[in-house]
């Protein structure tokens, strides 16, 4: 295979000159959020520039560019994920929307006191909190699957937590605080097996691993576009059209109906169904630019790439003096985890940035795993393929001087 040209990537990315504190910006902190391609930016502004009216209502000629761009933006959608059809692709503010749409939705009008939700110990707050609101809403119960003290998901005793009372489950593929992959084609067929549904957060997946939705078979599956390069405020939840049927309408509103008296109402089919409102039309075009950017870059060469700068930096980190790695599982992507001896993570966090170095410091909203593997916060450096050995170099130095007490 030719070699990645992260050269060449680095020029469609203007923000990775900015310079932070005398130095050239290192972004290292994208599971928060990633950088945004030229190619995203200039189709934000040519979509203000030349396309902007509200869709599918008005009959002049913006409208019909804005419904356009929209539309197609839904189709990019479908086709990055490999869904089978369009209609399966929701636009929602990001996976957090997405997730409590599911539950909110599907979940009120399907689970019974005592029916069972499966989650894992590795999810982000936003695949747990939603589960806790319908659960107590409901009378529904939250079982949660362990990971070994690697952080790899125990996936025997996730099978054995699923039982004849086990209605989702509800899983991500990759984990935020500690980057573990979790092995989503088997808990799919897991839950499956047993007649559940399964959601799959794809939040950190999407930007660093392919994913074919037609074949992995997901019921539902979450991501957020701001974390693969694409704007904030949009995200998708892709509702399977076999689900469609126990998926009752969210929020109600304009665009999502078909008629309305005021005793009653006619929805539209999905996708309009769930999209009550206003959407967000310039980010959802920006997002479809953002997945056509990496598709042209290439899903397999990036998720490639990454994994070589994640197993360049793993036994360079932990080779340091007060090191201690927080989630060494088998599989992970992009997300090297840990504490330093005698440093405060936040402390760690902001010696760093005075080398213009950003990484994030603190739980990153998934307390429960690392309080199950004995911390509360963490450092938390995350590549993307715009990232180099050189700039890991860096960050090494910087962890030795702090190590040796500089
Ligand atoms: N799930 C995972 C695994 C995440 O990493 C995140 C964002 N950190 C979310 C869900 C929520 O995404 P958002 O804040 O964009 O809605």
């Amino acid at each position: 295979a030719e070699a990645f040209d992260v050269t060449s990537v680095r020029a469609d990315f203007p923000i990775l000159t900015e310079r932070v504190n005398g130095h050239q910006l290192i972004w290292f902190d994208n599971a928060a959020t990633t950088q945004k391609p030229q190619a995203v930016i200039d189709r934000l502004a040519h979509f203000y520039a030349h396309e902007n009216s509200n869709i599918h209502r008005a009959a002049h000629t913006l409208a019909a560019r804005a419904t356009d761009a929209y539309e197609d933006a839904r189709a990019t959608v479908r086709d990055f994920l490999g869904a089978a059809r369009s209609e399966e692709i929701i636009f929602v503010r990001g996976a957090t929307e997405g997730i409590n749409l599911v539950a909110q939705s599907w979940g009120r009008k399907n689970l019974l006191p005592g029916d069972e939700i499966l989650i894992s110990e590795l999810e982000h707050h936003a695949n747990i909190v939603p589960w806790q609101i319908v659960a107590k809403a409901t009378g529904a119960v939250l079982k949660t699957a362990p990971v070994d003290q690697a952080g790899n998901l125990l996936v025997g005793e996730l099978a054995e937590l699923i039982g004849p009372r086990t209605k989702l489950v509800a899983v991500t593929w990759v984990a935020n605080a500690i980057g573990t992959v979790t092995p989503v084609r088997e808990i799919v067929e897991l839950a499956h097996r047993a007649g559940a549904r399964v959601l799959i957060d794809g939040a950190q997946s999407v930007p660093h691993l392919p994913v074919s939705l037609a074949s992995l078979g997901a019921d539902f599956f979450v991501f957020s576009g701001h974390k693969i390069y694409g704007p904030t405020g949009i995200g998708v939840v892709y509702l399977a059209e076999r689900v469609w049927e126990e998926t009752p309408a969210w929020h109600g509103g304009g665009n999502m109906i078909a008629d309305v008296t005021i005793e009653r109402s006619i929805y539209q089919d999905p996708p309009n169904k769930y999209e009550a409102g206003t959407g967000n039309i310039a980010d959802a075009v920006g997002l479809a630019a953002a997945l056509r950017y990496v598709s042209k870059v290439g899903i397999d060469r990036i998720a490639t790439y990454e994994a070589q700068l994640l197993d360049y930096a793993t036994p360079r980190l932990a080779a340091i003096p007060g090191v201690r790695l927080v989630g060494t599982a088998q599989h992970k992507a992009s997300v090297l985890s840990f504490v330093l001896a005698g440093h405060e993570p936040e402390d760690v966090g902001r010696a760093l940035n005075q080398r213009g170095i950003a990484v994030r410091a603190g739980h990153h909203c998934a307390q429960p795993i690392l309080r199950r593997l004995g911390l509360e916060k963490t450092v938390r450096p995350s590549f993307a393929f715009y990232n180099t050995v050189d700039e890991i170099d860096l960050f090494l130095q910087a962890i030795a001087d702090l190590s040796g007490g500089e």
